[in-house]
Order: structure tokens, then C-alpha cells, then sequence
């Protein structure tokens, strides 16, 4: 796996590692925004827009981060990913803001990535919602249903 120390927003890499910026314009991202809760069949259409980014759909649930899932259950790993956003994402500044989500060690933060949640400018590309801001409750809320989807999507027999 391509491993970087910051997303590849803070990098201006496109998402397939052409320089060229171009496949990083305005109609990459999605028009409407995040006001309520989506639907899952909305969250799925996002997630594999998101996916046609091999950056992305380079990463996959495995070994440590596969057994987690398995041995905590998604209740708890929805825990951790409250706990991730509130500390990293959250904040109208983040600590690191682009460096803050490690590439290993949680299955949250390869969801992260996957999903392009990882970093506020990785958000405000995917997913339209604006730096700058403290996230909203529905906002955040939004973001940790986008995570879990994409867990779920891979461990689909994950216990609850
Ligand atoms: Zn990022």
C-alpha cells in the first residue's frame, strides 16, 4: 500500500495521483449538502463515488483492524468513531489538520481514509462540508454513518 504522511488534499495529488489537479474540480464533488440525516441507499451512492478514487478503493479491512471489528462488535467501534471525530475531525481547526488520521492500527482510520473523511479538506471534497466550521450534530452525526457504512460494507457478518 502507498503510504503518505498526509492526505493526498494537503499534497493537491488527484485522487488517481495525477498532478494535473484537473480530476479534483468542482464536479468531483456533490452539489447538495449535508442538512439531514441521509439514507443508506444515499450514504451507498456516495460511498462508491467516492471508491472510483483508487486512493480510496485501495484500502481494505484486514488483519488487526479486521479482527477488531469482529472481536469489539459496531456498537463499540461506533464508540471509537464518536470519539475519533469529536477529538480530530470535529474542530473548526483541527490539531494537524491533514496529518491527523494514521494509516493503521484502528478501523476507523481506515474508513477514514477509504472515505474521505480523514482530514477536513478530504471532507469538504467528498463530502461538501465546508472547513472552517466546528461540525454540527448533524454534520457529525453524518460523518460517522458514512464510516460505519463502509465498515459494514466490509465485514458484513461484523457482529452488532
Ligand atoms: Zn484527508
Amino acid at each position: 500500500m502507498l503510504m503518505l504522511d498526509a492526505c493526498p488534499s494537503l499534497l493537491a495529488l488527484a485522487p488517481d495521483g495525477n498532478t494535473s489537479g484537473r480530476l479534483f474540480g468542482p464536479r468531483a464533488l456533490y452539489r447538495e449538502r449535508v442538512v439531514t440525516s441521509p439514507s443508506t441507499d444515499t450514504i451507498d451512492e456516495r460511498l462508491d463515488a467516492v471508491a472510483q478514487q483508487s486512493f480510496r478503493a485501495r484500502f481494505q479491512l484486514r488483519g488487526h483492524e479486521r479482527a477488531l471489528v469482529h472481536l469489539r462488535g459496531l456498537q463499540a467501534i461506533r464508540r471509537h468513531a464518536e470519539d475519533v471525530i469529536t477529538r480530530r475531525l470535529a474542530p473548526a481547526m483541527p490539531d494537524k489538520d491533514g496529518r491527523q488520521t494514521p494509516y493503521r492500527g484502528h478501523p476507523v482510520f481506515m474508513a477514514q481514509h477509504a472515505t474521505g473523511t480523514c482530514c477536513r479538506g478530504c471532507l469538504e471534497r467528498n463530502h461538501q462540508i465546508a472547513r472552517g466550521h466546528e461540525l454540527t450534530a448533524p454534520e457529525h452525526r453524518y460523518v460517522i454513518d458514512v464510516i460505519m457504512r463502509w465498515i459494514e460494507r466490509e465485514i458484513p457478518d461484523a457482529p452488532q
